[in-house]
């Protein structure tokens, strides 16, 4: 039986500047993961800080908090099989231009600080950006018509 994973996705500002909101959600969408939450956060410094610690030391961590705040994002969360990796691996690599051909960012963007759209990249930090974002009463569990078809029997 395979693993079922909840897992974050923000579209930053320039998915939203962009008009590409919609197309980015159907790529999701059409995998069948399943949108268990989704609304527009205001992202503050101090989110910012704890969500990029691990670029902290950087000289673009600066510009890169700037550009988080300079629009909301919309925050969603994903379930399905494997769904932190499958997200990942529909986003594609970090560099827009390294990314693979029908990934979301090398589909629709061309450089790092502009890369559309965050995903979370390991369990830990999975569950740590659900608690960041999203309070418990946000995250919705329901049963779709198509779930018998696109989970199946989970292999
Ligand atoms: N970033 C940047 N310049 C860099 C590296 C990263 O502006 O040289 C930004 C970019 O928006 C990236 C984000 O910082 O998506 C987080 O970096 P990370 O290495 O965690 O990549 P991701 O997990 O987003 O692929
Ligand atoms: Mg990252």
């Amino acid at each position: 039986m395979a693993d079922k994973q909840q897992t974050v996705v923000l579209l930053k500002p320039d998915a939203l500047q962009r008009d590409l909101l919609g197309q980015i959600v159907t790529r999701f969408e059409r995998k069948g993961l399943k949108i268990v939450a989704m609304k527009l956060i205001r992202l503050s410094e101090e989110m910012l800080e704890e969500h990029y610690s691990h670029l902290s030391d950087k000289p673009f961590f600066a510009s890169l908090k700037q550009f988080m705040m300079q629009t909301p994002v919309v925050g969603m969360v994903f379930e399905g099989y494997d769904a932190i990796a499958e997200v990942r691996k529909i986003v594609g690599s970090t560099n827009p231009r390294e990314a693979d051909a029908g990934t979301i960012r090398a589909d629709f963007s061309m450089t790092v600080p502009s890369n559309l759209i965050h995903a979370s990249d390991a369990p830990e930090t999975a569950a740590d950006e659900i608690k960041r974002f999203f309070t418990e009463e946000e995250i919705f569990d329901y049963e779709k018509i198509t779930d018998r078809y696109i989970f199946g029997e989970g292999v």
